[in-house]
């Protein structure tokens, strides 16, 4: 039998469970299909998860350092790997079972466990269930990539989701991939005790970001004693004894690294190969991603894609906010569009990286004049206050219309700070207004308007300092 909704929801995500609360607070028959863990990745597997034991590692780190402070701790230090990973779990676990039982509990809404396919554009299936509806947003989201590497299959290797039931100290980890989840991971395991070792076939870690903050990332993690092998080519496994070998063949150093355990970071891929996207005309492009227009139209009339699985953005904040354009545009009668939203986002190494808008390479590619402000976190007091002064902070501005183009925050409390650049840039307004507004001492955000009163023409060449 089928049952009839006006709104079928796929995928418990960070877009599903409040754009449900909405639909059927508006009145709307709404069922919401989970197949696995209520709350999706960033509760279970991604932003919860790691940010909890980051902390634990920050925890160590800082135990570690207690003699720079004055604070006397003469015992080695140690992490108990078991009681990092019960908080995670306890943490994470609130998350998921606060969504489940939030969903259970809504009006108007039901939830259905299974694997979600669609059936035609109006019907989906949910294990031996089927439901039609006028409406169906999909938010399944994405799972790691498992790349193809000579020797992956006879190696044991750990991904960002496998890595969450680790309870015990890797030896000597092995990172393969350079971008934000590797260098998330990598930090972590150094400050629990790990040797790390991140191999990257880039010439860059955290490849997306300006040459010198990428530089900086490098510099921070190596000083933790991070070892990190770029340029790697034909990256290969074998096993040597109870180790895994990688073979990275850089152009400097031992071409093999070996070590305890691998961890894959190398991305991600949309959950969309399982849906049944053809049944219902739903197109999507090369790389699987559902194909959407601004306000989040698939290419099947009255279906919707929402989250990581619209390529639109891969983060909670824009999968959240996918849910708000869908809203507004369904509900109150709001054109809210993805083309609004400004690129936004940050690095949970310690320190942060907050980022917002363009990068100096984007800006000098698209051919704007600009200029730039630089400060690095040796001249911010509540730096050298906190004993943290690695990093620096860059704001790039257009030259005509003294608009804020973009902005890195690399440096303690730069994940926070950066929303007041990322603010005035929604405003629209042009810098002087942050330039001209007093903040607080002692601060971070303080030093945004000194930076802002020292603006310099932005290197048309690259090598230059962004
Ligand atoms: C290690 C890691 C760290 C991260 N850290 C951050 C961070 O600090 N900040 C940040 O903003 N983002 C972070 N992210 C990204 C963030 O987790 C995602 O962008 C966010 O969860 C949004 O995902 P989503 O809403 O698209 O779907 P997801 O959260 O992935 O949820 C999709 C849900 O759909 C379900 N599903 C899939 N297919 C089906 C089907 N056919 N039928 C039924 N159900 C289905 C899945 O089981 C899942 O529960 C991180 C990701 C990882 C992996």
């Amino acid at each position: 039998m089928t049952e009839t909704y006006d709104a079928v929801i796929i995928g418990t995500g960070q877009a599903g469970p409040f754009l449900a609360e909405r639909l059927a607070g508006a009145g709307m028959k709404v069922a919401i299909i989970e197949r696995k863990l209520f709350g999706g990745t960033c509760v279970n597997t991604g932003c919860t998860p790691t940010k909890t034991m980051i902390a634990s590692a920050h925890a160590a780190h800082m135990v570690r350092r207690a003699a720079d402070f004055g604070v006397v701790n003469d015992g080695p230090v140690s992490v108990d790997m078991k009681l990092v990973k019960s908080r995670k779990d306890a943490i994470s676990g609130q998350s998921r079972t606060g969504t489940e039982s939030w969903l259970r509990g809504m009006k108007n809404c039901t939830v259905y466990q299974g694997h979600a396919r669609f059936e035609s554009a109006k019907e989906v299936s949910a294990g031996s269930e089927r439901l039609r509806a006028d409406r169906i947003f999909i938010n399944v989201g994405g799972r790691a990539v498992l790349p193809h590497m000579p020797g992956i299959e006879e190696v044991p290797y750990l991904n960002s989701s496998s890595i969450m039931d680790v309870d015990f100290l890797p030896r000597h980890l092995v990172i393969i991939g350079g971008g934000y989840i590797g260098l998330e991971f990598a930090q972590m395991y150094r400050r629990f005790g790990s040797e790390v070792t991140i191999i990257e076939t880039a010439p860059y870690l955290a490849r997306h970001e300006d040459e010198d903050v990428s530089t900086a990332i490098r510099e921070i993690l190596e000083h933790e004693g991070i070892n990190v092998r770029l340029n790697a080519t034909c990256i290969g496994f074998s096993k040597r004894g109870e180790d895994i070998l990688a073979h990275v063949d850089c152009a400097s150093g031992d071409p093999e690294v070996s070590g305890s355990h691998v961890l894959l970071a190398v991305g991600r891929r949309p959950n969309t190969d399982d849906l049944g996207l053809t049944n219902a005309g739903v197109a999507v492009d090369k790389r699987g991603y559902i194909v959407v227009d601004d306000q989040l139209r698939t290419s099947s009339p009255g279906v919707w894609a929402l989250g990581d699985c619209n390529g639109k953005g891969a983060f909670t904040h824009t999968s959240f906010n996918d849910a708000e354009i869908v809203w507004a545009n369904l509900l109150d009668n709001d054109p809210r569009k993805v083309s609004d939203r400004i690129t936004a986002y940050a690095l949970y190494i310690d320190p942060p990286l907050g980022r917002a808008g363009l990068t100096g390479e984007e800006v000098r590619k698209s051919g704007r004049r600009a200029l730039v402000g630089r400060r690095p976190m040796t001249k911010v007091r509540r730096a050298v206050e906190k004993g943290e002064t690695q990093g620096f902070m860059k704001i790039i501005v257009d030259a005509q219309t003294h608009e804020i183009l973009g902005a890195a925050i690399l440096g303690t409390g730069g994940d926070e700070a950066i929303h007041s650049i990322l603010d005035v840039m929604y405003a629209k307004a042009p810098y002087a207004v942050i330039q001209r507004a007093v903040h607080i001492h002692p601060t971070v955000s303080e030093l945004i308007p000194t930076m802002l009163g020292e603006l310099q023409p932005l290197s048309v060449a690259a090598a230059a300092p962004q």
